[in-house]
């Protein structure tokens, strides 16, 4: 069975596939434990459990967990207008995903920190890997650096200049060409968001704004 924080039908609003329609499926748990996390309702609160069909009607980040199985998750994805599905959390990776990715008709998009290499067959069945990577973080977790090699995409969050210098760092034991490499400003603050400005515009990388949030979206 899945640990489940919400299902929800909305936008992609970050990364390489902004503005695409998608199938969200957010997993329950993380053990990384960012200070800044924008989803902490899946990993730090208690949280209420409850029926899957109850996540159906859920406020948006309420501390929800519902147990579903492969079946019952990959239903509700194949009943959703959009062709593509973000399985993100929470730390999605910390749950064995080949059930349901074995399941799944769209395409699928898997995000995670990075801190979790996969098994090859869960590897396998993703279309589209998105590693945000957490250095340093309270859970004590390494970001895994071979899965960086098969990142679709690169996705950091930056508030300031010492996780550009990470990402530098990372990027440069890491073979060339690299993936596309996004920079998301934490909690979109003006001054993060100048920083990935000028950074991207220095490296040709890109910035990646969570355009759902400006948008008022889940
Ligand atoms: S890895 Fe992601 S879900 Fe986990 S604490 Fe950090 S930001 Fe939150």
């Amino acid at each position: 069975m899945y640990r489940v924080s919400e299902i929800f039908t909305s936008v992609q609003g970050e990364g390489t596939y902004t503005g695409t329609p998608s199938a969200f499926v957010r997993l329950h748990g993380c053990s990384v434990g960012c200070p800044w996390c924008d989803t902490a309702y899946t990993w730090k609160l208690p949280p209420t459990e409850v029926p899957f069909e109850n996540l159906l009607y859920s406020e948006p980040e309420a501390a929800l967990l519902a147990l579903a199985d492969a079946d019952t998750l990959a239903a509700w994805c194949d009943q959703q207008p959009a062709e593509h599905v973000v399985i993100t959390g929470g730390e999605p990776l910390e749950q064995d995903l080949v059930p349901l990715l074995e399941r799944i008709g769209q395409f699928v998009q898997v995000e995670t920190s990075g801190t979790v290499f996969p098994a090859t067959d869960t590897l396998s069945l993703i279309d589209w890997l998105t590693i945000s990577p957490k250095f340093d973080m309270p859970g004590g977790l390494a970001v895994r650096e071979e899965i960086l090699h098969i990142a679709s995409e690169i996705k950091m969050p930056v508030g300031r200049e010492r996780d550009l210098e990470q990402l530098q760092e990372l990027l440069n034991r890491l073979p060339t060409p690299h993936p596309p490499i996004w920079l998301q400003p934490l909690s979109q603050s003006p001054k993060a968001t100048r920083l990935c400005i000028e950074a991207a515009a220095a490296n040709g990388w890109l910035v990646s704004l969570q355009t759902h949030k400006g948008a008022g979206l889940r």
